[in-house]
């Protein structure tokens, strides 16, 4: 398998005029990015970074971040990206769990490096005329004499920090044959043609955001970067670069959706959605759909660990399906507690998700965990920690975290469902759905609501009995919130609903 260099190189003796990077007034074909990506690389090594070094880049989707992390793969540095929102300790434990030899800054994020002890000892590359050790600019000063295309395909080419939703945050160091892999499914899975444009604006320290820029090397396409979620930015970009594909959180689209029915924009030149990273509630679904009318709408269901797990090619077919298995793996659902990958459920029954570790994508093992490894990594399969089933006719359907589920009574319970009705009443803005400690249940099914417009509890739970959703898994209890707590990429945050991390409205019900 060919590393991310050469598979760079590719693109820039295909099309070397074509449309490559996009930043604000800065636009650069493959040619020019590639000169200064170079450049940048013959920076980095004047440095003392070489194959196999890590690089910390704590930056938003600025075009230093999409250029350094090119630089790093024709170089063999190793990609340490991390949330620019970082909090000190945060930085500190990456930064000794990776060994990292630098660390890249800017203004946002200056102050957390500063505030990390470990951190502030490495050589700090600043950008944005920041006081730093190294100033970016100065990277750009050497060409090389000769081009630099250090990397093969056995070099990890990038490691991810998993957001923490589920605990500390754990690295995820993947292989440049493994991202060349999983590009290869992100472009086949969303049908990717030539010269697309794509909406950079999911973090470039987030596996979509990766993908992402490197989907857009195999098709010769653009990356528009947007350095932060920004609605009115993103509509910006989308008209004046005429993006093409949206590859987004539900989350993003959500408030995407919000945005635009209030000031409006235009959305004609997109014609593919894509969306991973926490199911999509159906009621946004079909207004995504009636909004966007694109050609292609997927879910794809993937993660930092094995990027394609499953797609579903047309995500309005079945709402809530992800389809079959990806290009790069086999997927299963084994029982809840299954210890095993063989102890596989009967079609329709919930359990848990797995995939093979087998072809070049495949997850191998964290970074110094031994303790996640062996949670997560059994007879050659990973264990998800996502629950789903699959249906009779094999399509998956992904309903949440084994550790969302909810036990009430006996049953368990995935929110998934619950907040997919809920989401189709045209009150309902946002929702989740929590399980809360019980006396007499065990758990008690809790929704947590953002209202459009006034509603009663009353009016959900008579809404609810309507629908096709089983008795046993409507909400006893109703909270009317301000806001539905989120992790920095728009993940709901569960945990937080649990322990009571969220501003209430007055307004309260119980149902019966
Ligand atoms: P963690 O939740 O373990 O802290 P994370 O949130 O950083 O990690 P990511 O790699 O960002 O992990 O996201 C992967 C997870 O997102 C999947 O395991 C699954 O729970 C969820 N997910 C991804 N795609 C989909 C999808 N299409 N439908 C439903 N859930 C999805």
């Amino acid at each position: 398998m060919l590393d991310l260099g050469r598979t760079f190189l590719q693109s820039v003796e295909r099309n070397p005029g074509a449309l490559a990077v996009v930043d604000g007034e800065q636009r650069l074909t493959y040619a020019q990015w590639y000169d200064r990506i170079q450049r940048v690389a013959e920076g980095l090594a004047t440095l003392g970074l070489g194959r196999g070094d890590h690089l910390m880049i704590v930056l938003q989707n600025r075009i230093e971040m999409a250029t350094l992390h090119w630089a790093c793969q024709f170089l063999g540095v190793i990609a340490t990206p991390l949330n620019w929102r970082a909090k000190p300790d945060e930085v500190d434990y990456c930064a000794t769990d990776s060994q990292a030899k630098a660390v890249v800054v800017e203004p946002v994020s200056a102050q957390a490096v500063a505030g990390s002890t470990v951190a502030a000892r490495l050589t700090r590359i600043a950008v944005g005329g920041l006081e730093g050790t190294v100033q970016y600019e100065q990277l750009l000063e050497h060409a090389p004499a000769a081009p630099i295309l250090a990397a093969c395909g056995e070099d990890v080419s990038l490691m991810l920090y998993t957001s923490g939703t589920t605990g500390k945050p754990k690295g995820v160091p993947r292989r440049h044959r493994a991202e060349r892999a999983a590009a290869l499914g992100h472009v086949a899975q969303n049908l990717y043609r030539r010269g697309e444009r794509t909406l950079g604006v999911m973090p470039l320290y987030h596996t979509m955001g990766v993908r992402s820029l490197l989907a857009m090397a195999l098709v010769d396409g653009a990356f528009v970067c947007v350095p932060k979620f920004d609605c009115a930015a993103a509509f910006r970009s989308i008209e004046a670069e005429r993006v093409t594909c949206l590859y987004l959180v539900p989350t993003l689209y959500h408030d995407m959706l919000a945005w635009r029915e209030k000031n409006g924009a235009d959305i004609a030149s997109v014609r593919k959605l894509g969306f991973a990273g926490a199911p999509m509630q159906d009621g946004l679904l079909k207004r995504l759909d009636e909004t966007f009318r694109p050609e292609l709408f997927v879910n794809h269901y993937g993660s930092s660990e094995v990027f394609t797990f499953a797609y579903d090619q047309d995500a309005t077919r079945k709402a809530g399906s992800a389809g079959r298995a990806g290009i790069n793996t086999r997927i299963r659902v084994v029982a809840l507690d299954a210890e095993r990958p063989d102890q596989l459920v009967a079609p329709g029954e919930e359990g848990q998700i797995i995939c093979e570790l087998a072809g070049d994508e495949a997850f191998e093992a964290y970074w110094n965990r031994p303790d996640a490894d062996a949670k997560s990594i059994r007879q050659g399969w990973y264990f998800t920690g996502d629950t789903g089933y699959v249906d009779r006719d094999g399509d998956l359907f992904v309903s949440g975290r084994v550790d969302d589920m909810i036990i009430s009574g006996g049953e368990n319970i995935s929110p998934v469902d619950i907040e997919s009705v809920l989401s189709l009443h045209p009150a309902v803005d946002e929702v989740a759905v929590a399980g809360l400690a019980d006396e007499r249940w065990g758990q008690r099914v809790v929704a947590f609501v953002k209202t459009r417009v006034g509603i009663d509890a009353e009016e959900l739970n008579e809404y609810v009995k309507h629908s096709d959703l089983l008795n046993f898994k409507r909400p006893r209890e109703y909270v009317f919130v301000r806001e539905i707590p989120k992790s920095p990429v728009g993940k709901i945050l569960r945990r937080k609903l649990v322990a009571g991390e969220y501003e209430a409205l007055e307004q309260q019900g119980h149902t019966q």
